[in-house]
């Protein structure tokens, strides 16, 4: 079976977080951009993938299309892990970071799809999982920059169902606010988004110890200084996570020898897609550090994250990015029941996203 077409499929979907206008660009953030990567195959099986796309979907789509498409047409699609470790080699000049590998993890997550769907099994059985699952997720709140808003998200968000809660808050009232609302029960991640120096981030980290924080995500810039995060760790005592910012298994490899990390965060639209996600989770293993998939997606990286979860025999917490989407592609399943998000049985990655969703939604301004 052959790799007949490689398609990138734009949407945007207008989303509400419930807050002040935010964005980590110039313009506040108001619709997802999710960029679909399908796959079509000469034995006429159709799968999905979704490469990373926030604030660069243009860019991203026209890696897919003039670098990766050129090369991954008449490949076996079932050779996946040494289709990816090809296209790696071949496109190493232009960076094993970023845009590049955002690509390929589009193609690699959509070529388990069809995997899945040629065997007949979704993709956790694939990696040797059992069905019948539901991951326990969290709601990963916006940043809001107001505690009062903190409080009124998290009360939301534990009405729900919710039994952990993650913020995105980089000052000290709005942590208060989250726990003074929540209660000493409910275990509190902070992620920071790489805001501060390594001195900053032990004047922060000690600041964050009356809250009890579960885990401080990403507090020093640049992500990649692992000795700075290991030393914050082991000096502060305070559990550091990290790795939505780490692409291939390689730079986790040197994130884990530094003790960088208590939870690896890959995120499969960005590391290299599932095939790159398998291998941080066994190297995580072997260093004792549990994986937390980096999921804040709507489409095929949502449901490659849930078949990931469910074949990581540690067990891992679901990222659920708490907020509303005019649409949805896979109906109720982005929504946690009772905190837990049903892991579908469907074979590939569990479902197809709705093609009445893609039409509507689709953006022609490539
Ligand atoms: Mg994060």
């Amino acid at each position: 079976m052959k790799i007949a077409a490689v398609e990138a499929i734009p949407l945007e979907i207008p989303f509400q977080h419930g807050g002040k206008p935010f964005g980590w660009g110039a313009e506040a953030w108001t619709r997802l951009s999710i960029l679909l990567v399908r796959v079509t195959t000469d034995a006429g099986i159709t799968g999905y993938g979704e490469a990373f796309s926030y604030g660069c979907r243009r860019a991203v789509q026209a890696v897919v299309e003039d670098m990766i498409a050129p090369l991954a047409v008449g490949a076996q699609a079932g050779d996946i892990i040494a289709l990816n470790r090809s296209l790696q080699q071949k496109l190493h000049l232009q960076g094993r970071h970023g845009l590049t590998i955002f690509a390929l993890s589009g193609l690699d997550i959509a070529l388990w799809d069809i995997a899945g769907k040629a065997a007949g099994l979704p993709v956790h059985r694939l990696l040797g999982a059992v069905g019948g699952k539901s991951i326990p997720g969290y709601a990963s709140l916006f940043r809001y920059s107001d505690p009062e808003l903190v409080a009124e998200r998290c009360h939301a968000a534990v009405a729900q169902g919710y039994r952990w809660i993650k913020l995105h808050e980089i000052h000290l009232p709005e942590v208060a606010a989250a726990r003074g609302a929540l209660g000493e029960d409910v275990p509190i991640m902070v992620d920071t988004n790489c805001p501060w120096t390594p001195a900053e981030a032990r004047r922060q980290a000690l600041a964050l110890e009356p809250y009890g924080i579960h885990w401080l995500e990403e507090p020093i810039f640049p992500p990649e200084d692992f000795a700075s995060l290991a030393r914050l760790q082991s000096e502060t005592g305070i559990a550091l996570a990290a790795g939505e910012n780490a692409c291939t298994a390689f730079d986790f490899h040197k994130m884990l020898a530094a003790g960088a990390v208590t939870y690896a965060q890959p995120s499969v639209t960005k590391v290299g897609g599932i095939s790159e996600f398998v291998q941080v989770a066994a190297l995580a293993r072997a260093h004792g550090v549990e994986v937390m998939p980096h999921s804040p997606y709507f489409g095929p990286g949502f449901a490659a994250s849930l078949q990931l979860a469910a074949a990581l025999p540690e067990g891992a917490l679901f990222e659920r990015l708490y907020v509303d989407l005019e649409a949805s592609l896979y109906g109720d399943l982005v929504d946690a029941a009772g905190g837990e998000f049903r892991v579908p049985e469907g074979p590939g990655l569990g479902a197809d996203p709705d093609a009445d969703v893609i039409a509507a939604y689709r953006v022609s301004d490539a």
